[in-house]
């Protein structure tokens, strides 16, 4: 049975992720990808990506378009990525962004120092058997997370990567440098 993605298109690094879940499911027939601007595009989903980008631009841009309490609704699984893992956490250390608190965690925003702008680490994930080449953009980190979030990943630095339920949320940027197991992983938890 195919699998619904949505990737929430309102800023950041959209067109990345839609090609890296268009083919972590090139074998699962049926599926889809497609952009969500509107509420008119969640129904239906079984999934939502969110990008990385700019948390306080994309939570500006959520409240503009309504997609508030949709989102804080959603009941598929969000595969969130740097930005987008500020954007579901319950508490950040900026007030400008409205987080959606799917995931009960902190985050601080720029982690690293705001002078580090990327880094690139080979990280043990929790479930991989083999490191995974993780790519860091002006990342945030976890700095604690509250019962039934399991951590997969924790560098000096902080939480890098989260499980909650259907939910995973990355410091770092899976969506960019072809390697689709964090993705694989994330619909085998969907159980579609
Ligand atoms: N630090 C950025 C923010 O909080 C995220 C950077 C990124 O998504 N690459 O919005």
């Amino acid at each position: 049975m195919g699998v619904k993605v949505g990737v929430l298109a309102l800023q950041g690094d959209v067109a990345e992720h839609i090609l890296a879940f268009r083919e972590a499911l090139a074998d699962r027939p049926g599926s889809t990808v497609t952009a969500v601007r509107h509420v008119e595009d969640l129904p239906g989903l079984d999934a939502l990506a969110m990008p990385g980008g700019e948390s306080t631009t994309i939570s500006r841009l959520i409240g503009k378009n309504g997609l508030y309490e949709p989102l804080a609704g959603f009941e598929g699984g969000v595969f969130a990525t740097c930005a987008g893992m500020v954007l579901l956490a319950d508490r950040v250390d900026d007030p400008r962004v409205r987080t959606l608190s799917l995931i009960p965690m902190h985050v601080a925003r720029n982690a690293f120092g705001r002078q580090v702008d990327s880094r690139e680490t080979f990280l043990n994930v929790a479930g991989l058997t083999e490191p995974f080449r993780a790519v860091f953009i002006r990342a945030p980190a976890a700095t604690d997370v509250g019962s039934g979030v399991e951590v997969l990943a924790r560098i000096p630095e902080g939480i890098v990567a989260v499980r909650h339920g259907r939910h995973m949320a990355f410091a770092f940027h899976p969506e960019l440098g072809g390697d689709l197991r964090l993705h694989r992983m994330f619909l085998e938890n969907l159980r579609v």
